[in-house]
C-alpha cells in the first residue's frame, strides 16, 4: 500500500513543530512527510530584535532545516508555494526558477503572517519592517548609516534629525526593540561618535532620540497593570519617549503624521504595529476566511475540507471551550509562537487520527505565560499567574529562549554571543 504523503507549507513555529511530531512515523516508514519553505532555515522570531540591534548575529537565530531534520526522513523543499489545487490535490511550488507539482494526501498550511501596514500612506515605502532576517539586518545597517551620515553633517538640526528613531507598535516586539535600540544607540554615541576624540566630526553630536508610538492607551496591554508600569518606567529610564493613544496616519521621509494633525521627525521608522496572515492562492474558490485568516473547525481543518489543516498565524482558531464561543463572540487565539507550537501537537495528532480512521480531538489553549525583555538586565513576565520583573526575570527569559533552540550548537553560540556582549560593545559592522 502507498504511504500517505503529508505536505506541510511553511517551516516556522507551526510547520516545523508539526513535522517534528511526525518524525517517528516517518522513520517507521508509515508516512511520507515533505516540508516546503521559502528559506532553508527555521527563524526564531522572538530574538529578531536582538539581531536588529547588534546583540546577536543573524545566523544565531536561524536553524538550517536540513540540520533540524537530519536523518528524520522528512523531505525539505526550499521554494515558494504558488497555488493549491484542491481538486487534484496538488501544491504548485516555484523553486530554483522552475515550477514543481507536489501531490499530497494531507495538506498542512502554516505559512504564517507578513507585516501589516493597514493601508497607511507611505508606511511600506518609508517604515522598516521586522519580520525576516533580512529586515533585521536592514534595520541594523540603517542605524549605523544614520550615525555615519550625521558625522558629515554640519547643520546641528540635520544631525539631530538623522539621529531620531521611531518605533511604531506598543506590543511586545515594539517594547523589546525600543529598549534594545536605546541601549545600542546610546552606547554607540558614547563610545564611537564622541566629538572629544574627533570621531563625531567637527560639530558636537546630539544625543539620539527614540520614540515609541502606540495607538493603544497603554503598552503591552496583555500584561497586568503593575508589569506595564514597570516596563514603561524602564523604557523611560533608558531614554525612550513613549507616545500612547497616537494613531499614525502617514509615514514620510521626514517622520510620522498622526490623526490629530501633529507630526514627529524621525529619520528611521521601524514598523512593529501588526501582521496579517499569508493566505496562499487556491485554484478555483478560496476557502473561508475569518478576519483574514483561515477559518478552521475545532480539529484545525479548513471549513468544509477533509484533508487540509491550517495552524499558527495563518489560522483563526476559536477555542470551542471559550465561554463566548457559543454566541460567536470569542476571539481567535493570538498570533504567537507559543500558540503555533502548541497547536502543532493537536494538528499532528489529528492528521494521524485521520489516517488511522480514529476520532479527531479538539484543542484547548492554556497559556504557559509570557515574558518581555526591556533592554539588558530587565524583563517582565507572567508565568502561571505569578508576576515577575527585574534581573532574575531577564535571566529566566534568556534561559527559556536558549533552550527553545533544537541544536546545542545554536544554544552554545547564542550563549557565547550573549556572554561576550556583557563584557564588550555590540558589533557595529555594517553588513
Ligand atoms: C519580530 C517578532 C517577534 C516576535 N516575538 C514573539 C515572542 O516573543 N513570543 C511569541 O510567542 N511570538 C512572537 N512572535 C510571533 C511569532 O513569530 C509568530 O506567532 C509565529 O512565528 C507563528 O508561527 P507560524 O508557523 O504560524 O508562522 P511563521 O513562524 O512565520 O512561519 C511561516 C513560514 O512560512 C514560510 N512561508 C510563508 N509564505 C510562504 C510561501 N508562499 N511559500 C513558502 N514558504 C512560505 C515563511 O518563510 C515562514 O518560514 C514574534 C514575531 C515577530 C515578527
Amino acid at each position: 500500500m502507498l504511504r500517505p504523503h503529508i505536505v506541510i507549507l511553511g517551516a516556522g513555529f507551526g510547520g516545523t513543530y508539526v513535522a517534528k511530531s511526525l518524525v517517528p512515523l516517518a522513520k517507521k516508514g508509515e508516512i511520507d512527510v515533505t516540508i516546503v519553505n521559502r528559506t532553508n532555515y527555521f527563524l526564531f522570531t522572538p530574538l529578531l530584535h536582538e539581531v536588529a540591534t547588534g546583540s546577536l548575529s543573524p545566523r544565531s537565530v536561524a536553524e538550517p532545516l536540513r540540520e533540524v531534520f537530519a536523518g528524520s526522513g522528512v523531505r525539505i523543499v526550499q521554494g515558494i508555494v504558488d497555488e493549491i489545487d484542491r481538486a487534484s490535490r496538488i501544491v504548485k511550488v516555484k523553486a530554483g526558477g522552475h515550477a514543481h507539482d507536489l501531490a499530497y494526501d494531507y495538506l498542512i498550511i502554516a505559512t504564517g503572517a507578513e507585516t501589516n501596514y493597514y493601508g497607511i500612506a507611505g508606511a511600506p515605502e518609508f517604515a522598516l519592517p521586522l519580520k525576516s532576517l533580512a529586515d533585521a539586518s536592514n534595520i541594523r545597517n540603517r542605524i549605523i548609516d544614520a550615525f555615519e551620515h550625521a558625522t558629515l553633517e554640519d547643520d546641528s538640526e540635520a544631525r539631530r534629525s538623522l539621529l531620531s528613531f521611531a518605533v511604531v507598535g506598543g506590543g511586545a516586539t515594539g517594547v523589546e526593540l525600543s529598549a534594545e535600540l536605546a541601549d545600542l544607540v546610546h552606547s554607540m554615541s558614547e563610545r564611537y561618535y564622541h566629538p572629544a576624540d574627533g570621531q563625531g566630526g567637527s560639530a558636537s553630536m546630539p544625543s539620539p532620540s527614540i520614540t515609541l508610538v502606540n495607538a493603544g492607551k497603554e503598552l503591552i496591554e496583555m500584561f497586568a497593570p503593575s508589569l506595564r508600569v514597570a516596563a514603561a518606567g524602564r523604557l523611560a529610564h533608558r531614554g525612550v519617549k513613549v507616545m500612547n493613544s497616537m494613531s499614525v496616519t502617514a509615514v514620510t521621509k521626514q517622520g510620522l503624521t498622526f490623526a490629530d494633525g501633529s507630526m514627529i521627525h524621525a529619520n528611521t521608522v521601524i514598523w512593529t504595529a501588526g501582521v496579517k496572515a499569508i493566505i496562499p492562492n487556491f485554484t478555483g474558490n478560496q476557502p473561508t476566511l475569518a478576519g483574514g485568516r483561515f477559518a478552521v473547525d475545532s480539529s484545525f481543518r479548513l471549513l468544509g475540507e477533509d484533508r487540509i489543516f491550517a495552524l499558527g498565524d495563518a489560522a483563526a482558531y476559536v477555542d470551542p471551550r471559550d465561554p463566548a464561543a457559543a454566541s460567536g463572540k470569542a476571539r481567535p487565539l493570538p498570533m504567537l509562537a507559543q500558540v503555533a507550537e502548541r497547536e502543532s501537537e493537536t494538528v499532528s495528532a489529528n492528521v494521524i487520527a485521520l489516517i488511522r480512521g480514529r476520532r479527531l480531538r479538539d484543542f484547548h489553549y492554556v497559556s504557559r505565560g509570557s515574558m518581555v525583555s526591556v533592554g539588558g538586565w530587565f524583563a517582565i513576565g507572567e508565568i502561571l499567574s505569578v508576576r515577575l520583573a527585574g534581573r532574575l526575570t531577564w535571566w529566566l527569559w534568556r534561559t527559556v529562549y536558549i533552550f527553545k533552540f533544537a541544536s546545542w550548537r545554536k544554544r552554545i553560540r547564542i550563549g557565547f554571543e550573549w556572554a561576550f556582549e556583557l563584557v564588550s560593545p555590540r558589533d557595529i559592522t555594517k553588513l
